[in-house]
């Protein structure tokens, strides 16, 4: 068998794939943009029935809005089809001890089936789907890792900033959630990163030690434990902000804070977003979030700040970070069915 490409986890990733693939989402972007991709444009018509007559398989387990939403139109958008479970380990073979390998060797073989997308909260769930799968396996996100997103966001952060070397990213809020891993880990792949941290001193929320290793080891200058963000952001390029992981809070053990409600307040207090924060962002930084959002970044700055703006011009990024998962969907699956992909991880 010949090697499939699979997408497990950020680190995997490299200079020449990242520039690639945001390349290909800028042009299927601006395809859309200019109504080439629905019409006469011959390029676009090919695209538009590369995958006829493929099926993406969806392996879900964990809610989803945006992931699933990108990638089920992603696959349509190239002319295929989407098949699978939303509740996967429940109603399929999973619930009666049948192993994730062998699942992988038997969806994948099925006629026209051309890519599993995997959401599991086990890291591992992903890689031993892989195992026996004759084609790709997209972690669409696990515990630790969501490397998708990863890309989304270092698209965004081009398109908004036309640049993705010499930057200064804040993140601000819970540093354990995947979608902050696998940010970092693709951001450690540009040039002359500094990255600032703050998360709320009395949850134990900091950012992971073996990311921050990680980071070091590529040369990225970590300064963890801001204690202001609103002092931190003035020589920012990019804010992002996470939202309380609460479902991934085990019961009890944050530091002596018992009660979650205080918990909340103490998160939103120290790490969210507000009036100040915004004003002393530099004109051109730009507030990202993965979403879904809680209080970290309050709707009561949407308009002043421009977070319906579809150009990139406003500094409330986050829901055009998030339209850029549609074009950015489609690229991956474009270059791993081209062989793009594979290709240019060896
Ligand atoms: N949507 C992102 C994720 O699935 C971020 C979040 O849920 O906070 O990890």
């Amino acid at each position: 068998m010949g090697k499939v490409p699979h997408i497990i986890n950020a680190i995997e990733f490299n200079r020449n794939l990242i520039d690639a693939v945001l390349d290909r989402a800028a042009k299927i972007k601006c395809a859309f943009k200019n109504n080439s991709w629905i019409t006469c444009d011959p390029i676009a018509q090919q695209r538009m029935h590369m995958l006829e007559g493929r099926t993406m398989m969806l392996l879900f387990d964990q809610p989803s809005l945006r992931t699933y939403g990108l990638f089920t139109t992603a696959m349509r958008a190239l002319g295929g089809n989407v098949d699978g479970w939303q509740n996967f380990s429940r109603d399929t073979s999973i619930s009666k001890g049948e192993s994730l390998q062998d699942t992988g060797r038997v969806i994948s073989h099925y006629p026209g089936v051309s890519v599993l997308v995997i959401r599991h909260p086990d890291d591992r769930a992903a890689v031993s789907l892989a195992r026996y799968s004759s084609v790709p396996v997209i972690n669409a996100g696990s515990k630790l890792e969501h490397p998708t997103q990863a890309l989304k966001d270092l698209f965004t952060i081009r398109e908004e900033l036309r640049k993705i070397d010499n930057l200064h990213v804040v993140v601000t809020g819970d540093l354990t959630g995947r979608a902050v891993r696998s940010f970092l880990c693709a951001l450690s792949y540009c040039n002359s990163i500094r990255v600032s941290l703050i998360s709320p001193p009395r949850l134990r929320l900091e950012l992971p030690r073996d990311v921050k290793s990680f980071l070091e080891s590529r040369g990225i200058q970590v300064m963890e434990n801001v204690r202001s963000l609103a002092n931190v952001v003035k020589d920012a390029d990019v804010l992002y902000v996470m939202r309380p992981q609460t479902e991934n809070w085990p019961v009890n053990s944050r530091a002596k804070v018992q009660d979650r409600k205080e918990a909340l307040i103490h998160y939103f207090d120290h790490c969210g977003v507000t009036h100040q924060v915004v004003e002393n962002l530099p004109a051109h930084a730009r507030v990202l979030h993965p979403l879904p959002r809680t209080d970290e970044l309050p709707t009561y700055l949407d308009e002043k700040y421009g977070a319906y703006v579809p150009e990139p011009t406003s500094q409330l990024a986050f829901f055009r970070q998030s339209d850029n998962g549609g074009p950015m969907g489609i690229a991956i699956l474009e270059m791993l069915h081209s062989g793009e992909w594979a290709e240019l991880l060896k």
